[in-house]
Parts: C-alpha cells; sequence; structure tokens
C-alpha cells in the first residue's frame, strides 16, 4: 500500500453561473499512474488546472503530502514537487531542444549571479540532459525546436516539466493530434516515466487509456462518476454508456 500524495477534497470550480465541476474527492497515491477520462467537456482540464495550480477551486481543498496548498501560486506547486506539461506554445520555436530545457531549468532558480557562477551553469546542462535523456530526446539536444516532429515537440514539453524533478508529474493529452506509431511511442515513454515517478494523465483516448494505467477515473458533466482498475472501468455499465458511439470507443 503506497502513500497518499495527494488528496483533493470537495473540489468544485464554476465559471460563472456554469458548474464545470463539482464535488470531487480522490487521492492518488505515491507511484501510480492514473489517468482520468471523461467525453469533452467533462471538466478534465479545469480539474488538470487545480491539480497542478493553475486555476483555483471555487471550493474544496487539496493537500500534497499532508501540506495544504489552497492558495498557493502555480511556482509554488513546482517547488512543492508537482509540475505538468505546457502545449507546445511553452516551447521557444527559435531555440535549440537542449536550450528550451535549460531555460526552463534556469527559470527555476531564484539566483541572479547565476551566470557568474560556472558550476551553476554546468549544473544547469546536466539537469537538462538528465530532462532530454528521461525522455529519449538527447540526440535532438541541438536541433531547433521548431524542426522537430510533432511527437517530439510533445516530448518536449514532457521533458520541460522534468527539470524540476517533480514527484508528480500531471500531463493532459500527451497523445493529442498524434497517429498511432506516435501514440505508441508516446505511451512507451509514459510507462519509462511512470516507473521513477507518479503520473497523473488526463486523456480523452479510452482505449490507451485503459492499457496503460493502473488506475482510471472517469468524469462526466463536472462529476466524479467513476473510479478503479481498468478492469473495473470495462465493466461499468455508467461508463459503458457514455463512451457508447464515441469515435473514440473501447476498441
Ligand atoms: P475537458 O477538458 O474535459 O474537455 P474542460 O475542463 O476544458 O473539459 O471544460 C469543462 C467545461 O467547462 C466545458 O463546458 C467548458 O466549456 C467549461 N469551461 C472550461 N473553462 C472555462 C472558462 N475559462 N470559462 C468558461 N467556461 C469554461
Ligand atoms: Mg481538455
Amino acid at each position: 500500500m503506497s502513500a497518499e500524495l495527494l488528496r483533493a477534497e470537495r473540489i468544485g470550480r464554476r465559471f460563472g453561473g456554469f458548474v464545470a465541476l463539482e464535488d470531487i474527492s480522490v487521492s492518488f497515491s505515491a507511484g501510480q499512474l492514473t489517468s482520468i477520462i471523461g467525453p469533452n467537456g467533462a471538466g478534465k482540464s479545469t480539474f488538470f488546472n487545480i491539480l497542478s495550480g493553475a486555476l483555483s477551486p471555487s471550493s474544496g481543498s487539496l493537500c500534497f503530502k499532508g501540506r495544504e496548498l489552497n492558495g498557493l501560486p502555480q511556482h509554488r506547486f513546482v517547488h512543492q514537487g508537482i509540475s505538468r506539461s505546457y502545449q507546445i506554445t511553452n516551447i521557444f520555436p527559435d531555440l535549440t531542444v537542449h536550450e528550451n530545457v535549460r531555460v526552463a531549468a534556469q527559470a527555476l532558480t531564484v539566483s541572479y549571479d547565476i551566470w557568474r557562477s560556472r558550476a551553476r551553469l554546468d549544473e544547469l546542462n546536466m539537469r537538462a540532459d538528465a530532462a532530454l535523456e528521461a525522455v529519449g530526446l538527447q540526440e535532438k539536444r541541438s536541433t531547433i525546436a521548431k524542426l522537430l516532429a510533432h511527437g517530439q515537440q510533445r516530448a518536449l514539453e514532457i521533458a520541460i516539466a522534468l527539470v524540476s524533478e517533480p514527484e508528480l508529474l500531471l500531463l493532459d493529452e500527451p497523445t493529442a493530434g498524434m497517429g498511432p506509431e506516435e501514440t505508441r511511442e508516446m505511451v512507451a515513454l509514459l510507462e519509462r516515466l511512470s516507473q521513477r515517478r507518479t503520473v497523473l494523465l488526463v486523456e480523452h483516448k479510452m482505449k490507451m487509456v485503459l492499457g496503460l494505467s493502473k488506475r482510471v477515473l472517469v468524469l462526466h458533466h463536472g462529476r466524479l462518476i467513476a473510479d478503479g482498475t481498468p478492469d473495473e472501468i470495462r465493466g461499468n455499465a455508467e461508463v459503458r454508456r457514455i463512451y457508447l458511439g464515441q469515435s473514440e470507443g473501447y476498441g
């Protein structure tokens, strides 16, 4: 039985009068690859944004390793050990792959005399290399980011999220826009990453998620309607009904 890493309690979120999330309580254990699935508009990204500190909940609380996270700005989430991937817009297209990750590593440090210290610079470079190694991009380190294939850009986003060496890595639809081959490569990468840290995925692709995850949560209309192993989710009548007729079925 692994330790609890993150706990969300009675999370709600409104946008004006619209209720995007309602009364979600869930606890995430260390070392598990957990996925959150649900149809478009279910509230997955909203929940993801709350768990990563990008958005405040309208109600409820978050606890990471026993510490309340309520009201903390996102960079404090990163310092606590929670990191997330950003969309491609966060990549500097004209910098190399390695420079992109190094800039992210630099942004984590608060020291202004960093450039004066050769040792610190070496450390940043090493951190960047380790993150690139973790996502299998080390051979592309000198490539200009905009010249990478789509799947490699998504891997670069993950490398950027990894420079803070997070205990909990949150990824929102890491296979979005990918064909079958790139999706297979990303799934293999997610499996590797989850061996060394806790990974929480938000995904639209049911089949992929059921093959990859240890635990699956299902959101529908802002509510948590199922929480279980992939087999339990496969056998859940309500989940089947929701996904019936969707383009991305069980497969
Ligand atoms: P998902 O990621 O599951 O597709 P989202 O979390 O993006 O769903 O959105 C859930 C619901 O909340 C949708 O109906 C969406 O239109 C609404 N929503 C999300 N963000 C905002 C916002 N900033 N302002 C108003 N409505 C929003
Ligand atoms: Mg979304």
